[in-house]
């Protein structure tokens, strides 16, 4: 069959063509048949890297460029092992950069696999969730607002579906969709019983069969472009990529004016080439780029570990820089494992003890008659639902405000299948958090009841009626009032609040809202996570500014932000109702909102509000989300967080990181984390740049003072790609400072390279340069060295003075002998890899001759060993004189 005219079939036809019974779905064992049969759906795949792809790109630098440029002047004067030895470190170079990106790209991948897509299907009979990519043609899927369409479906059911159909047409106004058959000339955009796959529900829910999969839909057919994307880089990793090229320049310009100068002044012109290429050579930091890869990528993997999947790299320098995150409360604060505490019913009060299963009225179990009452209310929460509940393993699918009814109608003996024969569903008006009610139709011929939930304040109005002991009663307005307050004392203590009622009805298509009979008041409770308390406190002590927002009601906002600390009992809640339109506040106003904890009854668009007024005080705002209508202000936090259990897909794809387990401790570790990984950058980065500006220096006063280039082309590449890389490497695994959640935040607007670090790239460069210097003079006048013998010791002297500098790189207040650069065992190990490849430098006599190094004397080494603890033995003088200066300062202060 031509698979484009499903639209033009009613769904019974499209049911026969594929065999399949929507009320069953498929076998287990035929959905297996076709999935080898069609292949699997694949989602938005991104096919893996190509290891050559990552290999070729290792050679498309500036710096390899420039190396091989010098290759070719060295070739002009016939330096044979200097272009053997050029081509040596530039194969190196590729390889080490290869090895890590490709593990780095490995991980990411295996990363994406973990957030994979689900879909909810109906299998042998049940409904379950399922990878998406295991979709099979003629499966029965089951949508709800916020998911992504897993794949071409044509509509069973649906009840007030719109799609947004903006990655397929453009379009970005949601379709309404229903299943009647349209007229099979009908245009894709105008295709009403058709969903296509990676187009967002935008609301209500639907049935559908699947009808394409994989490349066979719509998506699939176009995808090919989509699915090529370049793979992003981060906005650090560009910053750094483009610092390098910035340094290339500035060196080239350098070298230029010291060549043209040394010309200039009658010096030797191959010598004057030769100290042109040592200079180009010197600035760049060659391992700066596969360094920070590393970082990046390991970051995420610790992140990935601790349930923090980040879905843009962006995010994790972001995440160090947080200072306020908008949390919402239901799932993330609390455990989400909502259960129907107690019925509040006209005929009494009913509490549930689920453990020994029975309903309660004052201590007893409940009589026959608030037995019938407590089954209508239940009756009404097991009709009005999307979510299913298997008692075998007391877990369910769905909303878990939902899933709480269909287990407390369990335990009435209600179940949903057995429900559903006696009052067929006919139509549903589907929940979404701005109406906060939903209703669903049930019956047959003229007789149908409209089973109606939702916060009693958007039901109870509704409400012209009460049901006591199966009559129908008026309800008057003080009757309501009465509930009203009720309702409203109960929120006060934490629980969440829903108002049950239903009505009769003649026809399918009667409003279900107006005239409806109140039943009762059903309270959940959903328990605070015991967690969260720790991890808030964590926040307050990391300078982090925790609010909640919630669609929930004031009292059971404040409750909860009571009892996980977030704020006290008499803390002010504003609620969206107070909330005037935010962009219009005067500036007092506006301090007001910044300084409430607690938001509630708030709207997806006053979230977008709130996010706004944050970041124009110049806040970094990170901000949970799950709904469909969360992507907005997802989109526009600094850091979007969706939830991998309860979120939308849709949220999803907004969002920057998606929490595996939707707990706001995760929040605080990945931000914890993204500190470290930030801190860790600006670490290498501050290393290696002190390291290349030490040997521009070198160089450069070398030159000018007439010495002899203390530092061969070579040798430096050596530093630059070995030996510096590896300390660098460490800084960049390290675990991070003890202290990271102890300070505030670090202002939104400083880069990899404050000025703190810029004068410590200053002060330590020029440390280690006159160590290096100092050691060459000495080696000339004192040792009386000749120059070969000379050179090499200022080498050597700059590649220790290099590896121990890295202990330079710790905080400022701690003390030499304990901080986390000598607890992090990479220093150590790299310590030793490069002191051995010195060694074997020295020592071994090819590459002795390559690099020109005569080993020294032990008169020679004393000397170097001396020198190269000159730096770090500075960096401890300079501490102590600072520290004594503040001393002095605070002393001072002090007596003022
Ligand atoms: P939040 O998830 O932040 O608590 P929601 O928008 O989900 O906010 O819920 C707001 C209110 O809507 C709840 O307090 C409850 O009264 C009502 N509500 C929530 N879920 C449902 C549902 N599935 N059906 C009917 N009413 C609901
Ligand atoms: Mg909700």
């Amino acid at each position: 069959m031509d698979d484009r005219r499903w639209h033009s079939l009613t769904p019974a036809a499209v049911g026969d063509a594929l065999d399949v019974d929507p009320t069953r779905g498929l076998s287990a064992a035929e959905a297996a048949r076709r999935l080898v049969r069609h292949g699997p759906n694949a989602t938005r795949e991104r096919p893996p890297a190509a290891a050559i792809g990552i290999w070729v790109d290792q050679f498309r630098s500036a710096v390899v460029l420039l190396l091989a440029a010098a290759g070719a002047l060295s070739a002009m004067f016939g330096e044979w092992p200097q272009v053997a030895a050029i081509g040596a470190v530039l194969l190196i170079n590729a390889l080490v950069g290869f090895v890590t990106e490709l593990r780095a790209t490995r991980a990411m991948e295996a990363l994406r696999a973990l957030g994979a897509d689900t879909a909810r299907v109906r299998r042998d009979g049940r409904v379950a969730a399922i990878a998406a990519a295991d979709l099979v043609p003629g499966d029965i899927v089951l949508l709800d607002g916020g998911d992504i369409v897993p794949a071409d479906v044509r509509l069973v059911q649906a009840a007030s579906l719109a799609c947004d159909e903006s990655a397929l047409t453009g379009e970005s106004v949601p379709v309404d969709k229903a299943p009647a058959p349209v007229a099979e000339a009908a245009v894709l955009p105008d295709r009403a019983s058709m969903a296509y796959k990676g187009t967002a529900v935008a609301r209500g829910t639907a049935e559908a069969i699947v009808v394409g999969t994989g490349s066979a839909t719509e998506i699939g057919r176009i995808a090919t472009l989509v699915e090529e994307a370049e793979p992003e880089r981060s906005p650090l990793e560009r910053r750094l990529a483009r610092l390098s090229q910035q340094l290339i320049w500035v060196t080239l310009a350098l070298a230029a004016i010291i060549v043209g100068a040394g010309v200039a002044a009658g010096e030797d012109v191959v010598l004057m080439a030769e100290a042109g290429i040592a200079l180009a050579v010197a600035a760049i930091p060659e391992g700066l780029p596969v360094v920070a890869t590393l970082a990046l990528a390991r970051g995420m993997l610790r992140m990935a570990r601790a349930n923090a999947l980040v879905e843009r790299l962006s995010a994790v320098e972001t995440l160090g820089a947080t200072t306020v995150i908008l949390t919402d409360k239901t799932g993330t604060l609390t455990e989400n494992r909502m259960v129907v505490d107690r019925l509040v019913l006209p005929a009494g009060e009913v509490a549930i003890d689920y453990r020994d299963r029975l309903f309660l009225h004052d201590g007893a179990p409940v009589g026959p008659r608030l037995q019938e009452a407590v089954e209508t209310a239940l009756r009404i929460g097991v009709l009005c639902t999307n979510a299913s509940y298997d008692p075998e393993f007391g877990t369910g699918t769905g909303d878990p405000t939902e899933i709480a009814f269909l287990h407390a109608g369990h335990l009435a003996g209600l179940e949903r299948e057995a429900c559903l024969t006696v009052y067929p569903e006919v139509a549903e008006y589907a929940f979404d958090s701005a109406s906060k009610r939903m209703a669903t139709v049930h019956g047959s011929d003229e007789r149908y009841l409209i089973a109606v939930k939702g916060a009693p304040e958007s039901v109870l109005p509704e409400c012209d009626a009460v049901l006591l002991e199966g009559a129908v009663r008026p309800l008057d307005e003080a009757a309501r009032a009465r509930w009203a307050a009720l309702a409203d004392d109960l929120a006060h203590r934490g629980l969440r609040m829903l108002a049950l009622a239903c009505k009769p009805a003649e026809s399918p298509a009667t409003a279900p809202y107006p005239g409806l009979t109140f039943v009762g008041l059903a309270a959940l409770h959903d328990p605070p996570r015991s967690d969260v308390g720790e991890a808030i406190r964590a926040c307050q002590d990391a300078g982090i500014t925790v609010v909640m927002v919630t669609g929930d009601h004031a009292g059971t906002a404040r409750s909860i932000s009571h009892a996980v600390g977030l704020a006290d009992r008499t803390a002010r809640v504003i609620t969206g109702g107070e909330l005037a339109p935010l962009a219009t506040l005067p500036p007092e106003a506006r301090r007001d909102v910044r300084e409430t904890a607690v938001f509630a009854r708030v709207s997806p668009e006053q979230k977008l509000g709130l996010i706004r007024l944050f970041q124009q005080a110049g806040e970094v705002v990170a901000m949970t989300g799950d709904g469909v209508n969360d992507a907005p202000a997802l989109r526009q936090a600094d850091i979007g967080i969706a939830m991998g259990l309860r979120g939308t897909q849709v949220a999803r794809e907004a969002a920057d990181i998606v929490l595996r387990d939707d707990a706001f401790p995760t929040i605080v570790a990945a931000i914890r984390e993204g500190r470290i990984i930030f801190g860790n950058i600006r670490r290498f980065a501050t290393y290696l740049l002190s390291c290349n500006l030490s040997e521009v220096l070198i160089v450069g006063l070398g030159v000018i003072a007439g010495l002899p280039l203390p530092l061969l082309p070579l040798q430096i590449l050596f530093l630059n790609l070995v030996t510096d890389v590896f300390p660098a490497f460490a800084l960049g695994l390290g675990e991070g400072r003890a202290n990271v959640m102890d300070q505030p935040p670090r202002p939104p607007r400083e880069g990899i390279l404050a000025g703190r670090q810029w004068r410590q790239v200053v002060g330590y460069g020029g440390l280690i340069t006159a160590a290096t210097l100092g050691a060459l003079v000495v080696a000339l006048e004192l040792l009386a060295l000749t120059p070969g013998e000379a050179v090499s010791i200022s080498f050597l002297t700059l590649a220790l003075a290099q590896l121990w500098h890295v202990f330079n790189m710790r905080a400022d207040t701690a003390p030499l002998w304990r901080n986390d650069i000598v607890g992090n065992p990479y220093v150590w190990g790299a310590l030793v890899l490069c002191t051995a490849l010195l060694l074997l430098a020295t020592y071994l006599p090819a590459l002795a001759a390559v690099l020109s190094i005569v080993p020294p004397s032990a008169d020679g080494w004393l000397l170097v060993l001396g020198a190269s603890a000159v730096p770090v033995v500075g960096g401890e003088i300079f501490r102590l004189g600072r520290r004594i200066l503040h001393a002095g300062a605070v002393e001072r202060e002090r007596r003022a």
